[in-house]
């Protein structure tokens, strides 16, 4: 006979306190150079450099993207009051997916409310225990949870290893088959040759799912990794992306063929579950999507001015925005960002579980409106907190 929880033995003294080990964690985290803190941005313009965020064309301040915003807020309120199958799907969101197709160049679109969401609704929605998913090891944490939740077999294979991929699919068991990965890498700036990866997709009869998150605005003049491959219109070709990096707002979407993008508005929980990206938002991205469809040379100048960025530090251009500098160990990579700080330049500091230990790194991004006094600027600086 089964017994009532309150007649059950309290075990005071045979437990430890269940938070008695965060202490610990944290201490070891401390000790490791591994421990973040939130710095609160003022508002307004301050006069700190910003090396460090994914505005890359500069457009989260733009007037009229927050025009874009205001009009949205005005129109449709604060909040999107519903999950988008209910109340949460605004004209405004409707026109900002028919936008976001027009500009990646793909059939649909699906907008989720964040780059995050919208990977973990693509792969679970599309993979599944009879999909083999093939996993780029330098894939951002939002796929990796997403392989994860979608129940699928994952080979997980070295960063842009095409061989791995293509023995993973061709002895696979499963009848059906995904690969994922990032078109521009978050952390190494380096761009996959997308049109060889989607003759392989093709080849083993796959789905190929690319997170252009670090490639929309930047490549492509700003239409993205995928379309400058020529690959977005392909049906085995889903692309997710990201509304809060070029194009200064926030949000997610998923660009694909209608069948796909059907599939994902009767299957993807993180959409189904979700109250729809805020109207302010959607304003703004779409406000922003025009202007890069309108001013192609945006992309160019976010490119010309991440390898000015590369050659003051002395590192390899990379084919985006993000510029890497590896330091090694998160310390002195953590304790090179805290310099550049204190000396009024913000930039990224990577360190693991972000990155692969031993490779922590300082991240920055360049921006469209860079100008050539910040250049000046940040290299007097850089040279100030470098070991000579
Ligand atoms: N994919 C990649 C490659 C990213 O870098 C990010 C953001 N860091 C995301 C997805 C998630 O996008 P969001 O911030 O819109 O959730």
């Amino acid at each position: 006979m089964p017994t009532a929880a309150e007649d059950l033995p309290a075990g005071e003294g045979r437990w430890p306190d269940p938070l008695a080990w965060l202490g610990v964690a944290a201490a070891e985290r401390a000790a490791a150079g591994l421990h973040r803190t939130l710095r609160p941005r003022p508002s307004g313009q301050c006069d700190e450099l910003d090396l460090a965020s994914n505005d890359y064309l500069g457009l989260a301040r733009d007037e009229r993207v927050l025009a874009g915003a205001a009009a949205a807020l005005a129109g449709w309120g604060a909040g999107a009051t519903g999950s988008r199958l209910v109340t949460g799907t605004t004209e405004l969101h409707a026109e900002l997916e028919q936008a976001l197709a027009g500009l990646t160049g793909a059939p649909a679109a699906l907008v989720f409310s964040s780059g995050y969401l919208a990977n973990l609704g693509a792969v679970t929605a599309l993979a599944g225990p009879d999909c083999l998913i093939v996993s780029d090891a330098g894939n951002h944490a939002s796929l990796i949870d997403a392989c994860r939740l979608s129940r699928s077999p994952v080979v997980v294979v070295s960063h842009g290893d095409r061989d791995a991929a293509a023995r993973a699919l061709a002895q696979r068991r499963e009848p059906r088959a995904m690969v994922v990965l990032e078109a521009v890498n978050s952390t190494d700036g380096d761009l996959l040759p997308l049109a060889d990866w989607h003759a392989l997709a093709v080849r083993f009869a796959a789905l190929l799912v690319v997170d252009d998150a670090h490639g929309l605005g930047v490549r492509g003049a700003g239409r993205g990794a995928v379309a400058e491959a020529g690959i977005a219109a392909e049906p085995n070709v889903i692309t997710t992306l990201t509304l809060s990096k070029a194009l200064g707002s926030q949000g997610g979407a998923v660009v694909g063929s209608q069948a796909v993008i059907d599939q994902l508005i009767d299957r993807a929980r993180s959409f189904i579950f979700d109250t729809g990206l805020n109207p302010a938002a959607a304003g703004a991205a779409l406000a922003a999507v025009r202007i890069i469809a309108a001013e192609p040379a945006l992309a160019a100048s976010a490119l010309v001015r991440a390898g000015e960025l590369a050659a003051i530090c002395g590192v390899p251009a990379t084919d985006s925005a993000v510029v890497p500098v590896i330091i090694g160990q998160a310390l002195p990579a953590f304790e090179r960002s805290v310099a550049l700080r204190e000396r009024g330049v913000r930039v990224g500091c990577f360190r693991p579980p972000s990155v692969p230990p031993g490779t922590a790194r300082l991240r920055l991004s360049a921006r469209a409106d860079l100008s050539d006094a910040d250049l000046r600027r940040f290299c007097q600086t850089w040279q100030s907190v470098s070991p000579s």
